[in-house]
């Protein structure tokens, strides 16, 4: 493999996604070129342990045969068909009426798409149609929090909150956004209690605000991912529940990032005890192999979309794609069977979220935080007033290289260093992120003079 011919026709060919292409051009890109159970290999020979599973995807690693087998036998017997125009294949039956059986309760129905971003747009139109069957047409607001994240489609970019994205592209109307619940930043002199009740009150001022006669849905995820693994106060959902259940709007859980596992049970909202109406999926229902994404409809809103009315003018040519949905398949039967996340949570998901609290002690670690098989950490100069190096989150730019030089992939979120390993990871591994990541601190410090 020509490593210096591969990087200079990357560099005058390809135009990767969420990147400054003249930086990337200048800098060189880093070329992975295979991966086996929880590591990644560059063009280079250079083994790192992947705390990233992908982009939250592989949460079953990289090694699974029977993930790549269910998708090569299907694309050889029915490589392509729709679900248009009444029209269904076996895989895709199969995997709707499963996904209903591990889905939170009352979540019987499923609307296939290619991403995590397209679902969202199914959600909007969802959303819309179902306020106009109940003749509400005058619901049509979404309330979402500011750091989101959605997508990156135009209805994806609209309901995140991320400002870059907003800056680049005016968002769609009748969006708007609410202060997250970020103590570590945004908390002040509040505890994380105080702060959760106030994030969470936040909610209900803007649904006065508006009048709930023009409040459509609320869109979360039960925790921000790429916002910085956000981890809300206690206090902060069971806050939420109580305003939604007072008004009359949709609660759309955006579980992209912790369906399928991430927090110890199958879906956030069985986690923090929430009743969603719609539940965005993607990324790990394949495990990353094969693209794919969808929508869990509530008994709810699902039986009144099915009460006639016409036709839903909506679909993408890959929803419920056969091969798709047979690694889907694969991947929830190697869950269920291997018990992954059921171990995960007794065991190797408290281990690592003892070991890397122990992070918190070291000297540019301002707090620590983690649950199931996510963490972060808050680079800061001062502990105690939780003061930054800088403001332009030097200190993670030289944090997430570290890391990689001693073989590891964490991920920076400004100043934050985020993980999201596979949960397949033994005891044994969890030890080694540990002290990597222990390594890429030393010398994040002494690179920062610290
Ligand atoms: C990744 C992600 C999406 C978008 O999924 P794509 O498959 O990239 O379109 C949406 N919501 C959340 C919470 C995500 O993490």
């Amino acid at each position: 493999m020509d490593k210096k011919l591969l990087q200079s026709a990357d560099a005058a060919h390809l135009m990767h996604p969420f990147s400054d292409f003249k930086e990337m051009v200048e800098e060189g890109t880093r070329l992975i070129t295979n991966a086996e159970d929880a590591y990644i290999v560059d063009v280079d020979g250079h083994r790192m342990l992947d705390a990233m599973s992908g982009l939250w995807c592989c949460n079953l690693g990289y090694s699974r045969k029977e993930i790549i087998k269910a998708i090569d036998d299907q694309l050889n017997t029915l490589p392509y068909y729709n679900s248009f125009f009444q029209c269904t294949t076996p895989a895709s039956v199969e995997l709707a009426r499963v996904i209903s059986e591990i889905a939170p309760e009352g979540m019987n129905n499923v609307f296939f798409t290619g991403s995590g971003s397209e679902a969202n747009d199914t959600n909007l139109r969802m959303i819309r149609r179902y306020w106009d069957l109940k003749e509400q047409p005058e619901k049509r607001i979404i309330i979402s929090r500011k750091n989101a994240y959605h997508g990156s489609t135009i209805a994806g970019a609209s309901l995140g909150g991320m400002n870059g994205m907003h800056k680049q592209f005016s968002r769609l109307d009748n969006i708007v956004h609410i202060d997250q619940p970020y103590w570590f930043e945004e908390g002040g002199d509040m505890s994380p209690e105080e702060f959760g009740i106030h994030a969470a009150n936040a909610l209900e001022t803007k649904i006065q605000e508006l009048g709930p006669e023009r409040v459509a849905a609320f869109i979360a995820e039960p925790i921000q991912g790429a916002g910085g693994v956000i981890i809300p106060p206690e206090s902060y959902w069971p806050q939420i529940k109580k305003i939604l259940a007072k008004y009359d709007i949709l609660m759309v859980m955006d579980e992209v990032i912790f369906g399928f596992g991430r927090t110890g049970q199958w879906f956030g909202s069985q986690y923090y005890d929430i009743q969603p109406d719609l539940l965005t999926f993607a990324k790990a229902v394949t495990n990353g192999y094969y693209p794919l994404g969808g929508v869990m409809v509530g008994d709810k809103v699902a039986d009144v979309l099915k009460s006639g009315g016409g036709e839903f003018t909506h679909g993408y040519t890959y929803s419920a794609h056969p091969a798709a949905c047979a690694a889907g398949l694969a991947t929830i039967n190697i869950l269920r069977d291997e018990k992954i996340i059921e171990k995960m949570a007794e065991d190797t998901g408290p281990y690592l979220q003892q070991r890397w609290k122990e992070l918190g002690e070291h000297r540019i670690v301002g707090e620590a935080r983690g649950l199931g098989f996510v963490g972060a950490l808050e680079l800061v100069k001062d502990k105690a007033s939780r003061a930054r190096f800088d403001d332009k989150c030097t200190a993670g730019a030289i944090c997430r290289t570290m890391s990689i030089k001693n073989g590891l992939v964490m991920r920076a979120t400004g100043d934050a260093m985020i993980i999201a390993p596979p949960l397949i990871l033994t005891r044994e591994q969890v030890d080694e992120l540990i002290t990597k990541a222990e390594r890429a601190l030393d010398d994040t410090a002494e690179a920062l003079g610290v």
